[in-house]
């Protein structure tokens, strides 16, 4: 039986935009020959602003999502094979913030960004800026595992594209109503400024990037992670999401990372690489580390949001500290599925 530790506490920090909630989902001593934890990203996502008929679709994905890593996993499937598929599932929903259903630029476009790292050869791939892939974490994967390069952005990562046999669509596709009435929402609400997390102006809005994070039968992890970026984005704005060590990243020999919230301050705080470094050089345990810079450096920084992890010894973090965040494990055949910060 897998020890779960769920509880809510309370952190001082000065940041008055900074929720003094924090919820903590840690799964500690104990080891998983196997393991698989998604987010489908953190935010304004608190009791009763989600329907029960949405919240329960949510928790459909999240659960289908999640079972297709883990079944590729209990059959011996690679971590990176796992991370791909997961996110390839919330990435066809609309209900999160990547692939179709992503949010809009400024100009009322998607803008798709992705990275995917494979933690036994250490090697990567991002794209950033792609609006005819279907699946960016398809041609992240593509850029790791056959090109030279690390990321790759726009118009060139999507005529790469075109020679990896993937699956091109129009942008159209991507749109939905529901995102285009949020962005002229967003527009006329905000004067036109970058949507933010705390933008009082925009509570209510749901920050949906995913991710996901696996460790494999034979010990090796992978990190992916897939998003729109922010809602708003103006003048070819890049998030955390394709920056290796910032949003993603992942080493068999500590962990596997995947982060969501506002990406300036994930870029800024290296946060993936971040939590890595401080189990490699200072000795943390995974909780130690993710704790240190979910609930003290990104706080004090002035950034929010959250991250999912898993050690190579099958330790998983679930932490946040925004009102909520999308998020699933599936350790030792238990599943756990939740949202908010008090459950
Ligand atoms: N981190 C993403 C970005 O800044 C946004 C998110 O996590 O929803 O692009």
């Amino acid at each position: 039986m897998a020890l779960t530790l769920s509880c809510e506490t309370s952190t001082k920090n000065n940041d008055t935009n900074a929720t003094k909630k924090t919820s903590t989902d840690t799964i500690a001593k104990h080891k998983a020959p196997f393991g698989i934890v998604i987010h489908g990203g953190a935010g304004y996502i608190k009791k009763g602003n989600l329907s029960d008929s949405l919240e329960q679709a949510y928790h459909d994905k999240l659960q289908e999502a999640i079972t297709t890593g883990n079944e590729i996993l209990k059959n011996g499937g690679s971590a990176v094979e796992a991370v791909q598929r997961t996110i390839n599932v919330m990435e066809d929903s609309p209900l999160f913030n990547s692939g179709k259903g992503a949010v809009l630029t400024n100009e009322e476009l998607p803008e798709l960004d992705a990275s995917i790292m494979d933690g036994k050869s250490l090697n990567a791939g991002g794209v950033a800026g792609i609006s005819t892939v279907k699946n960016p974490i398809n041609l992240a994967y593509e850029v790791m595992e056959n090109s030279d390069h690390v990321l790759l952005a726009r118009e060139g990562a999507e005529a790469f594209a075109k020679t990896r046999n993937l699956e091109i669509v129009d942008p159209e596709y991507f749109i939905t109503n529901k995102q285009l009435q949020n962005i002229q929402r967003i527009k006329r609400e905000s004067k036109n400024k970058q949507a933010t997390f705390y933008n009082s102006d925009i509570n209510g809005t749901k920050f949906g990037t995913v991710g996901c994070v696996a460790l494999d039968k034979n010990g090796n992890l992978a990190a992916g992670t897939s998003t729109g970026g922010m809602a708003n984005k103006k003048w070819g704005r890049i998030g955390d999401s394709p920056i290796i060590g910032a949003g993603t990243y992942a080493n068999n020999k500590t962990c596997a990372v995947s982060g969501t919230g506002w990406g300036e301050y994930y870029i800024r705080g290296v946060v993936a690489y971040d939590i890595s470094a401080l189990m490699e050089y200072k000795g943390l345990s995974l909780a130690e580390a993710v704790k240190k810079v979910i609930y003290e450096k990104q706080p004090d920084l002035g950034g929010n949001g959250g991250i999912i992890a898993i050690d190579h010894l099958g330790n998983i973090a679930m932490e946040f500290n925004t009102p909520g965040m999308f998020r699933a494990s599936y350790l030792n055949d238990e599943l756990t599925i939740k949202m908010y910060a008090k459950e």
